[in-house]
């Protein structure tokens, strides 16, 4: 019997799949967004794939992959794009989507396990009078734990920063990958040492996440007919009006609204604005857009349920996903602009690389200061014009999470140092967690 077979066999009880196909779909997750990825990543296959119902049943998976020198990659929903759930070296995937249960909700905090889906904790707390405070434009397909381990912000970051910011996760409990498997409880900035790290330094099972007071959101999208400067101007204002509740304020250029086929309505070479505000702001939130010369031309309140999308599925990296749908051909950057001078260096990007680049901003708080983090959709030529068109941005200070790669640290959303890579060596000695994705750890001496 193969050695997978053997270990399969030992989580007696446990739901497993070796189903090639259903392996196969488990494997994969939105990497194929990049076209360098792509290449690297197309032919990586998990082994089996199993499912854990319990925290006990996470550690007896754990302690078995250890005796066995198995890899094992954490996966929730499968939506990240950098590849983070892609099993480069075979083994287990973990599917933790059937822990999904809601510890409990307090004002202000909840505690879930980590396969809960976002949308249904938001849906959990706002039967309190909650909401999440951010959430990715995958809400309605992408777990807690995902969220935390692999992505970084979204709807909500305007006002309330991004997921690495002290304050947004309260709490872990993390399962270790030893010969005899722990159970850690990070609290505070240890945190961070799971946040954002791909599943390489522990398995997640629960988490403590603040909740904000819920409001009745609705989507407005703002068209703007003249230069697309007019629609950020717009934008950055709307950002900074502190007096405004908002959780959504996207800028993109046309022609980018044409990708969205349900989405009917925007005038001809017209720019848009993307917004959530809340439902008592509408009415500071029309004064300023009659001020810079902008039309309301949808307006909608934003439901998760029913068959309209909400706008925030038009949003983040959804802009890429229907840009990609209707051209093939097409990828994308993550930029972030730096605060102060945003819109300059926007302008320049726009007007040095016209049509090749198109605009697509996204306006958050960055250490307390609004400034706007860009995914624009970008025509694809060679690799090599890509990396042009990376460090073009870099080198005039715009800061690039390279989202064609899978390495952890040129992500750049992640430093690996000297603590984190100490962690590391604690909680997976043999480095069987999602290997291959922490250049530290390869790297090591
Ligand atoms: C259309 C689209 C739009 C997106 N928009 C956004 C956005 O607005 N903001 C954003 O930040 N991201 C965005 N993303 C990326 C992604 O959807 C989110 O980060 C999402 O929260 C990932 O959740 P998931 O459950 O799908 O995680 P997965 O993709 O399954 O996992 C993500 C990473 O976390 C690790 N992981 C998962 N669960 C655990 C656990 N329990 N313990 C330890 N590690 C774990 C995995 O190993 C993997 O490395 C988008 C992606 C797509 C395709």
């Amino acid at each position: 019997m193969s050695v997978v077979g053997a270990l399969v066999r030992s989580l007696d009880g446990i739901p497993v799949m070796t189903d090639p196909n259903l392996v196969r779909v488990k494997s994969k997750d939105f990497y194929w967004y990049s076209p360098v990825l792509r290449r690297l990543l197309d032919d990586k296959l998990a082994d089996a794939v199993v499912f854990p119902r319990s925290e006990e049943e996470v550690v007896k998976i754990a302690r078995a992959c250890v005796a066995a020198k198995m890899p094992l990659t954490v996966r929730g929903a499968g939506t990240g794009n950098y590849g983070q759930a892609v099993p480069l070296e075979g083994g287990l995937v973990l599917d933790m989507t059937s822990m999904k249960a809601l510890r409990w909700l307090r004002p202000g905090m909840a505690r879930v396990e980590a396969g809960l889906k976002l949308v249904d904790l938001d849906a959990d707390a706002r039967r309190h009078g909650w909401e999440i405070r951010m959430f990715p434009s995958t809400k309605r397909t992408a777990t807690v734990g995902g969220f935390i381990g692999g992505g970084s912000g979204g709807v909500g970051s305007v006002t309330y920063g991004q997921l690495r910011d002290r304050g947004n996760v309260y709490a872990a409990r993390v399962v270790t990958m030893e010969s005899e498997p722990r159970v850690l409880e990070l609290r505070g900035d240890d945190v961070q040492k799971v946040n954002h790290a791909y599943g390489t330094n522990g398995i997640i099972t629960e988490l403590e996440i603040p909740l904000g007071p819920a409001y009745p959101w609705i989507d407005t999208l703002v068209a703007f007919g003249g230069d697309f400067m007019d629609a950020a101007r717009f934008a950055l204002a709307l950002a900074e009006s502190d007096g405004i509740v908002k959780k959504l304020v996207t800028p993109m250029a046309w022609p980018i609204t044409t990708y969205f086929k349900r989405l009917v309505g925007v005038p001809e070479g017209a720019h848009s604005v993307i917004t959530m505000v809340a439902e008592q702001s509408l009415e500071p939130f029309d004064a300023l857009v009659k001020s810079h010369g902008g039309a309301v031309v949808h307006r909608a309140p934003s439901e998760d349920v029913g068959r309209t999308p909400p706008l925030y599925e038009y949003t983040w990296n959804h802009t890429t996903l229907h840009a990609l749908k209707a051209d093939p051909s097409i990828t994308y950057l993550q930029c972030l602009f730096p605060p102060g001078r945003n819109l300059e260096l926007v302008e320049h990007m726009r007007s040095h690389f016209g049509d090749e680049v198109m605009i697509h901003l996204e306006f958050i708080r960055v250490a307390g200061k609004v400034t706007c983090s860009g995914l624009p959709l970008v025509r694809f030529t060679t690799e090599a014009r890509l990396h042009e068109i990376i460090r073009y941005h870099e080198e005039h200070g715009v800061g690039i999470a390279n989202p064609h790669t899978y390495i952890l640290e040129d992500g750049g959303r992640k430093v690996i140092n000297e603590e984190q890579l100490e962690f590391k060596r604690t909680v997976d000695p043999h480095g069987l967690l999602n290997p291959g994705k922490m250049r530290g750890w390869l790297e090591r001496g």
